[in-house]
């Protein structure tokens, strides 16, 4: 774990954080004047390693965790619901170290200059969820609402998945063999798709504790770790499409198992004390320019079969 201190007076920034990946979509509003949630899980930071469209080697955390910084509101861009902006100083000497996004669209968070902090070793990792902790984790509210719609950061991922999905298809339809999963992905898939020809590539759901389906799939959608970036690997002969785990559990168990012991975790015991709503089905609402720039970045897309499938894309008007 790391603290991150004030490059000029040492003073320290936040509690101790645990460096994960860094979520593609950090830098992409949604809809517009809609609200946001927290991008990060407390306790956990994220390294921007891009340079486009932002500034590379930016530190990202959730709000709550910068515990040592102040707000300054002479410096606070006032937006049209919130504020973003050079807002964000050390409570110890006052030299600007970040800014606070809050504002309509955008994500929650604290962004840290990386030239105006520093990370200081405290102490080991705490050690990333296993498997089993992370597909059988039952807290926090259902990603899905009862009308289908996804909360913002499944909605993001999903969108990352539907792009590895497009270039995995290699020019060729993708017929997914799972319920849920056909119904979140395949309307999205075949309009990407419809010019695609050859005979259709097979995709299933495949992770830890879900039967095989006895198909041998072309394509295996497979949960991706939310922290390490690890992705589950496909059964032999298939290639792996990741998912974010927290939508992979959800299309894989749908949220109606008993709930399990995992170890002598609490949170696994959790039982909803309430019956979920019947599904009404599931839809997917898709950024299309983090699907355009995601794919952009897949080289697999940017070979002769992708040109066969061209992206007629239009935005959605889904908030
Ligand atoms: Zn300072």
């Amino acid at each position: 774990m790391e603290i991150l201190a004030c490059a000029h007076c040492g003073g320290t920034l936040t509690r101790p954080l645990t460096r994960v990946r860094f979520p593609p979509y950090a830098h992409y509003p949604v809809g517009n004047g809609h609200p946001m949630p927290v991008l990060m899980d407390a306790g956990t930071y994220a390294v921007d390693p891009a340079p486009d469209p932002g500034p590379a080697g930016w530190l990202l955390l959730a709000p709550g965790d910068a515990t040592g910084t102040v707000l300054v509101r002479e410096r606070a861009v006032i937006a049209c619901c919130g504020i973003t902006g050079d807002n964000l100083s050390c409570a110890a000497c006052l030299r600007p170290v970040g800014s606070r996004d809050d504002e309509c669209s955008f994500w929650q968070a604290v962004w840290l200059d990386p030239g105006a902090v520093r990370a200081v070793p405290a102490g080991p990792d705490r050690p990333p969820a296993g498997w089993a902790e992370l597909v059988h984790d039952r807290s926090g509210p259902l990603p899905v609402s009862e009308w289908g719609r996804w909360d913002e950061r499944c909605e993001q991922e999903t969108t990352l998945a539907l792009a590895h999905l497009i270039a995995a298809a290699d020019g060729h339809p993708v017929r997914i063999e799972h319920g849920h999963a056909a119904e979140l992905l395949g309307p999205q898939l075949a309009r990407h798709l419809r010019t695609a020809t050859g005979p259709a590539k097979r995709c299933t759901l495949h992770g830890p504790d879900l039967p095989p389906t006895g198909l041998r799939p072309d394509l295996a959608l497979v949960p991706l770790h939310p922290h390490t970036g690890e992705v589950w690997p496909a059964p032999p002969g298939a290639r792996a499409v990741p998912l974010h785990v927290e939508v992979w559990r959800h299309l894989a168990f749908h949220d109606d198992r008993p709930a399990v012991r995992i170890g002598h975790r609490l949170r696994a015991e959790l039982a909803r004390d309430d019956p979920q709503p019947p599904s009404r089905g599931y839809w997917l609402w898709t950024d299309t320019r983090l699907l355009h720039d995601t794919l952009a970045r897949l080289p697999a897309v940017r070979g002769p079969a992708f040109r066969a499938t061209p992206d007629a894309l239009s935005r959605d008007s889904g908030y």
